[in-house]
């Protein structure tokens, strides 16, 4: 029996932007696909979705979310395999931890059916804008937001939750150089670090900056108390391939848990590597590195799949990771999922989900 999508309202748009897609000069996040979906909450419940042109929306200069940070976001890709069909990696996790950032601001769930019909439809809609070219993807951006215009503070009583997409190129950056940052916080232990919140990255980016004027690409931000053991690189997941042990920090309130960071560990498993969820000090990379032991650093996230990492600077130590042909691991997995994810390789754990 074939089950019945749930009906949303569409309204197709007039002025496509389509034909002046350039993927030969695309800039990460600067074009919009077509159409977006937009949901709002008001009176304790979830109003009817629409898919509507992409656009500008209205909103009150006392709206919630712009004094007060109740904003929250998702992101994730769909793919144009090699057969040309158009798929999602992982989408239901993404709706998952969207919950879990939503819980964390007082903000309301969205339901799994809103959030799964309404990002397939979207998606359909704007099909041709899923670019078909290997390592290309449609960038795509849930976010929610309090959106009542009240200036109390308590959580808002009206929310918008929107998708809109990005088309987005190949992204392969040249490794990366990181400083471990021993000041500034990124999060904490009982804060809200967990949670894809807005406000997370407003303040990471002076530190960010302030290591970009230091010739640094990215930062390795270290837990707020001690200062002592590793969290994030940026805003990504981090991991290093100790003495062929793959390590990353356990998941706590102050780490995000990140979904490229569950594949890469899952695909690790799978292969019989050892991993290691766990607290890691930086003496621990310092020694590691001194012994000839560090054998890998990487971040992982959406939009690298994986970021290797160039070199490392403790204080005044520059540690300098083996070159990129010796990244045995971090080579093979972030090709495995490319090649999951453009239906190239088996899908054991059922990661890719058609949008039609
Ligand atoms: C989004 C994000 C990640 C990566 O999560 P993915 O689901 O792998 O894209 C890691 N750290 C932070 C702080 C993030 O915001």
């Amino acid at each position: 029996m074939q089950t019945e999508a749930m009906p949303i309202h569409t309204t197709v748009t007039t002025a496509s932007q389509l034909a002046n897609l350039d993927l030969d000069n695309l800039q990460f996040g600067k074009v919009f696909a077509d159409h977006m979906l937009v949901v709002d909450y008001a009176d304790g419940a979830w109003q009817d979705p629409q898919i509507v042109p992409y656009g500008p929306i209205e909103v009150s200069p006392a709206t919630a979310a712009l004094h007060y940070g109740q904003a929250l976001f998702e992101g994730m890709k769909a793919y144009k395999t090699v057969d040309g069909q158009v798929v999602l990696f992982r989408p239901r996790d993404n709706w998952a931890r969207m919950n879990e950032s939503a819980k964390r601001l007082c903000m309301p769930e969205i339901p799994e059916e809103i959030f799964m019909e309404g990002l397939k439809q979207l998606i359909s809609i704007d099909a041709d804008w899923v670019p078909q070219r290997q390592g290309y993807s449609l960038y795509i951006r849930p976010f929610m937001f309090g959106s009542e215009g009240l200036l109390g503070v308590r959580p808002a009583n009206s929310y918008k939750f929107i998708i809109f997409c990005s088309p987005a190129s190949s992204y392969y950056a040249e490794p990366v150089r990181v400083k471990i940052e021993e000041y500034y916080t990124r999060a904490v232990e009982g804060g809200f670090g967990y949670a894809k919140a807005a406000g997370n990255y407003g303040g990471s980016l002076l530190p960010a900056k302030l290591a970009g004027e230091q010739g640094f690409h990215q930062i390795i931000w270290t837990d707020g108390r001690e200062h002592n053991y590793i969290e994030e690189s940026g805003t990504m997941n981090v991991m290093f391939v100790i003495d062929g042990t793959l390590v990353t920090p356990a998941l706590s309130t102050s780490i995000l848990a990140g979904i490229t960071r569950d594949s890469v560990l899952t695909l690790a498993r799978d292969w019989g590597m050892k991993v290691e969820e766990r607290r890691i000090p930086i003496q621990e990379v310092v020694d590691a590195y001194a012994a000839g032991k560090l054998q890998d650093a990487f971040g992982t996230g959406t939009a690298a799949t994986i970021a290797h990492i160039k070199s490392i600077t403790f204080r005044d130590q520059e540690m300098e990771l083996p070159p990129l042909a010796e990244r045995e691991f971090s080579n093979r997995v972030s090709k495995e999922l490319d090649a999951i994810r453009y239906g190239q390789a088996p899908d054991p754990h059922v990661w890719v989900v058609p949008v039609q």
